[in-house]
């Protein structure tokens, strides 16, 4: 859809690493240098008493203390409206912290909130154990049932939730039935996007109101950071920011400049993690102690038209079941691979590996987990990127050892 945007415009969007590398950033920065430099401060001087009322009445764009924003969190905002096609991005310290950030923004005692039943176990719990206690009323209707997410809509819901592809089964939202009902019942709508990145689908172009990521994953792409942002447009995004100045959920600079520096090689990360995705998706399918992959480039996948009409690669997270295995024995598989190390998260550079049921849901009794579709057998891989035969080999001295 932006393609057809720049066609009409008569001017080609720039390639994604092009944009990846320079986007949002001064050609010529203030130091000369050309890695956009460091800004510790906390807080920003003014040179005169002057210079702050002109800074107050004129709204003027300059730093005035940290958690207002800062030089160095601007230009790392702007690259990431860029890669997403929005106007405007508010980054935060976590995905969570944006996430919240949001939710707080829009949302008032009485009103309602609907969102599909697939998703990140934060998000859910943030919906069902916190928002309850100001008043807020969640529904959850099973992921991609557009009839089942308008029936529960009613006058008091704000905003419809998503994420796509969700986690960790990554059943992928048709974008363009998940606006029509939010746009139907004047309902805004929110996609966590962080399993797809922009590289994979821009829901903005859908009409999408908010996009949410986790940066901690594909964006920061080193498994080093923890960072969230929201991608929008800057009427929308302005109270978000404004109430963020407020809650302090800011990213701390540090962690702001390894976003930046993971960002320039985002096209090259995510071509490599599409690839090992695919590889990994179609040995698993072939390999009789595997009952089910999901992964939604696989033709068996439920969701593989939508992928397909709406995605331009399908992601490095690989979700499977072993055949005829309890949980020890699944537990025994990810035990036995060399490569991906035991941990939650994805989208880094290093392969990670979890087993579900012990590693989010193991608290969980066995009624819960079955709700969630999280079974026993359920392996959850992450794939970083590494060379795609070598995590393949692994993986198959791994389930014949
Ligand atoms: C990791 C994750 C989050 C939470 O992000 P943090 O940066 O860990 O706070 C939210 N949504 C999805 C889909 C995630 O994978």
């Amino acid at each position: 859809m932006t393609q057809h945007r720049e066609k009409r415009e008569g001017r080609r969007a720039a390639g994604w690493s092009t944009r990846a590398v320079h986007a949002g950033e001064a050609r010529q920065k203030p130091t000369s240098a050309v890695a956009e430099p460091l800004v510790f401060s906390s807080t920003y001087s003014f040179g005169s008493t002057q210079d702050v009322i002109d800074y107050i009445q004129q709204n003027q764009e300059r730093a005035e203390y940290a958690r207002y924003g800062t030089p160095g969190e601007q230009a790392v905002e702007r690259k990431l409206a860029d890669l997403e096609n929005g106007e405007d991005a508010v980054l935060y310290s976590s995905g969570m912290a944006a996430i919240v950030g949001l939710l707080m923004t829009v949302l008032n005692q009485g009103d309602e909130v609907v969102f599909f039943d697939e998703c990140y176990h934060r998000s859910r719990e943030f919906c069902s154990r916190h928002l309850s206690r100001f008043g807020v009323t969640t529904r959850q209707v099973p992921a991609c049932d557009y009839e089942a997410m308008a029936a529960a809509i009613t006058p008091r819901t704000r905003l419809l939730i998503s994420e796509s592809p969700t986690n960790p089964h990554l059943s992928v939202v048709d974008l363009e039935r998940f606006v029509a009902v939010g746009r139907e019942h004047r309902v805004a709508t929110l996609i966590d996007a962080t399993l797809a990145t922009p590289y994979n689908v821009r829901p903005l172009d859908y009409g999408v109101d908010y996009v949410l990521h986790s940066a901690t994953k594909y964006f920061g792409g080193h498994n080093d950071l923890l960072a969230g942002v929201l991608i929008g447009s800057r009427e929308k995004l302005e109270p978000v920011r404004q109430l963020r100045g407020i809650m302090g959920a800011v990213a701390n600079p540090h962690g702001t400049y390894l976003l930046q520096r993971g960002l320039k090689t985002f096209e090259l990360r995510m071509e490599r993690q599409n690839a090992n995705g695919l590889a990994l998706a179609r040995f698993l399918e072939s390999h009789p102690r595997i009952e089910r992959v999901y992964y939604p480039g696989l033709e068996s996948h439920p969701y593989h038209d939508v992928a397909r009409r709406t995605m331009a690669g399908f992601g490095g997270l690989v979700t499977f079941l072993v055949r005829d295995a309890d949980w020890r024995e699944t537990a025994a598989i990810v035990d036995r691979v060399r490569i991906p190390r035991i941990a939650p998260s994805l989208g880094g550079v290093e392969s990670l590996i979890e087993q579900p049921l012990v590693m989010s849901y193991f608290e969980c009794t066995a009624e819960q987990r079955r709700q969630y579709g999280i079974p026993d057998n359920m392996i959850r891989y992450a794939c970083g990127i590494e060379n795609s035969e070598d995590l393949v080999e692994d993986l198959r001295q791994a389930l014949e050892a």
